[in-house]
């Protein structure tokens, strides 16, 4: 097993990259565009490499992975580089012009400072270098803290960074709960945390202690709604679309399924078709299961379930696989139903509109919502009764695809938010710049004591 960073070490990064914060080196447009292009250049140059290391953490396609861990980032870095001259350009408060003009105001976008990023495993390269450029455009200097769950993709990221990026600014350091626990008892100017709602806790805890701020980008029990109006047939594909990538191990996975009455035996026929056509390629395509401890949670998780499995179930220790499962006759209060299953399993329940409503309410507000239905009265009614990060309706995880939206959790979900802007929001610290002139000072000189000088009925 290969050594974590020392603490040693991790002190020469922590020192050097809050000096160089403070010589204004990462201010510089140009230094940031340089930056953003290196990211590019980065992922572009080493794809295989990448793709090699995703194959060995977690079985993934190549194809798959190229999808979901290398088009967002050089999709991000574009867009940061098309919008940086705008984002970054200091603005007039709202308001009246010839206030602003009078006061002198600008409100003036400045990077927080240094920033420490935490990634999960289950997009170990994406969910590390996404941040990062948001924190280069905002002009942060960046400690990267890739899970250590997903080694080969660590391993990469150590390799690369320091290849590419500004040493000087950028770092990458390694380590499990125990020194990511020591790593927090610094002081940062911005965290940025993804993963789960149990470590997003301990990470908001030492953070309080700084008063840092943090975003944190946690998971949950995400559901999906299908209604007797929905397209049966795309509903079914979408959803176990959502369970055969990356092996469901997606934050946006839908979870399980509230299936009306109606529908919901013609929907159940219709996930095993399409399980059975995606699942084409057999066990070897699939995404495994990222470690032994996981593997048994979710196989003793179907083992445990009062529900029937009606597809899948197959469990293979020595692979890390664990088929596409459907289950059947599950109820609200099934075990299976306690926590994110995080994994290939896919519950149906059964439920009226109404019900669903209540079921989703009756749970911390998950990081997304899925509706499937052709009633839009019904899709307005499902919305505004509920409470999530984001919504897709009549598909499955596009909410967090739309360009310059917002993607974030709400209250267990987790909270701040990135994607576009909002990123470069998300690392900055919006300054307000007040230069008054002579005229406006002499008109404010009015607050100067004594009191008794001034007369409210003049
Ligand atoms: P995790 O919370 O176990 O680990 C995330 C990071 O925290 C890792 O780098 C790990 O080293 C570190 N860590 C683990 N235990 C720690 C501790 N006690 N103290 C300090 N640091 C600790 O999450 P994971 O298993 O890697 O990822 C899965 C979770 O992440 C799921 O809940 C999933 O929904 C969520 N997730 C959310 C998003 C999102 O964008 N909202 C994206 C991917 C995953």
């Amino acid at each position: 097993m290969a050594a974590y960073t020392s603490d040693e070490e991790v002190d020469k990064s922590y020192t050097r990259l809050r000096a160089t914060f403070l010589s204004g080196k990462t201010k510089s447009i140009a230094w940031r565009k340089w930056q953003l292009k290196q990211v590019w250049w980065l992922v572009n140059d080493n794809k295989q490499q990448l793709l090699d290391a995703l194959h060995t953490d977690l079985n993934k396609h190549n194809y798959e992975s190229f999808f979901t861990e290398c088009t967002g980032v050089l999709n991000d870095v574009l867009d940061h580089l098309e919008h940086i001259e705008v984002w970054t350009k200091p603005k007039h408060p709202e308001g009246s012009l010839v206030m602003n003009y009078l006061m002198g105001a600008t409100l003036s976008p400045e990077p927080r400072g240094l920033v420490l990023i935490i990634g999960p495993w289950n997009f170990p390269i994406s969910l590390i270098l996404q941040p990062l450029v948001a924190a280069i455009t905002a002009g942060c200097t960046v400690l990267l803290k890739p899970s250590e769950m997903a080694r080969a993709s660590q391993a990469c990221l150590e390799e690369l960074i320091p290849r590419y990026l500004d040493n000087d600014a950028i770092r990458v350091i390694t380590g499990g709960p125990a020194e990511t626990t020591r790593l927090l008892q610094r002081q940062y100017d911005h965290i940025f945390f993804t993963g789960s709602p149990g470590v997003g806790r301990h990470i908001a805890l030492a953070a309080a202690k700084h008063l840092t701020p943090t975003v944190l980008e946690l998971g949950g029990q995400g559901p999906s709604v299908v209604t007797a109006s929905a397209d049966i047939d795309f509903a079914a594909k979408s959803i176990v679309s959502t369970k055969y990538i990356n092996a469901g191990q997606i934050c946006l996975a839908v979870n399980h399924v509230l299936a009306h009455p109606s529908i919901a035996a013609k929907l159940v026929e219709r996930m095993q078709y399409h399980l059975k056509q995606f699942d084409l390629d057999g066990s070897k395509a699939m995404t495994k299961i990222i470690n032994r401890k996981n593997f048994d949670r979710l196989k003793s998780a179907i083992e445990a379930s009062n529900g029937t499995v009606v597809y899948g179930g197959v469990a293979d220790a020595e692979a890390l696989n664990i088929r596409p499962t459907i289950l059947t006759d599950v109820k609200a209060t099934d075990p299976i139903m306690n926590d994110e299953i995080f994994g290939p399993i896919c519950p149906i329940l059964i439920a009226t509109t109404a019900e669903a409503i209540q079921s989703i309410n009756s749970k911390p507000h998950p990081l997304a919502i899925y509706i499937f239905s052709h009633n839009q009265k019904e899709i307005d009614e499902i919305i505004a009764s509920t409470i999530s990060g984001g919504v897709t309706v009549n598909d499955t995880l596009l909410h967090s695809a739309v360009p310059g939206a917002p993607f974030g959790g709400v209250g267990e979900s987790g909270y701040g938010a990135y994607h576009g802007a909002y990123g470069f929001t998300e690392f900055s610290h919006i300054r307000i710049i007040s230069q008054p002139g002579r005229l406006v000072r002499s008109f404010f000189s009015l607050r100067f004591p004594p009191y008794s000088k001034q007369d409210l009925n003049k």
